[in-house]
């Protein structure tokens, strides 16, 4: 993927603050952090979204996800941890090359998630949306 902005990063194309790597994955900071410390678990390969990414690979990533996400709290005092995988537009992604953010939370880092929960009319407009789930599982 001659133009992903991740693969330039793989590539040593453009410069990135790199903090783990194996023949799988390549570890760095994010640019942008929700909190500082945030950093994200990316493959070498292209892959994209995670429908679409080897089941080796995605478990590779959440592996990866889960040392990183200790090593926070080891290495910042982190006192949780917020692991994220946005696919689609829809869903806030903006890079197109898989990836897992690592994101270290503090009790005071400020950062609030917009995480507005709604309510279903009844049990069974939840129930009818099971089912059609469950045919796809
Ligand atoms: P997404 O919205 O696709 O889930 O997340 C993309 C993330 O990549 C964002 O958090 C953004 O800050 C980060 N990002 C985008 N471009 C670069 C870059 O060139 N270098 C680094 N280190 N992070 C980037
Ligand atoms: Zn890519």
């Amino acid at each position: 993927m001659s133009d992903c902005i991740f693969c330039k990063i793989i590539r040593k194309e453009i410069p990135a603050t790199v903090v783990f790597e194996d023949d799988d994955v390549l570890v760095f900071m994010d640019i942008g952090p929700i909190v500082k410390g945030h950093a994200l678990v990316t493959p070498k390969k292209h892959y994209d979204p995670i429908t679409e990414t080897p089941d080796a690979i995605v478990a590779k990533l959440h592996l990866t996800a889960k040392r990183v996400a200790a090593a926070q709290m080891n290495a910042f005092g982190a006192d949780g941890v917020n692991i994220m995988q946005n696919n689609g537009a829809a869903a806030g992604q903006e890079v197109e090359h898989i990836h897992v953010h690592v994101i270290p939370r503090f009790s005071t880092d400020g950062h609030h998630w917009n995480w507005n929960a709604k309510k279903y009319d009844d049990f069974s407009e939840m129930n009818k949306l099971a089912e059609d789930l469950r045919k796809h599982l």
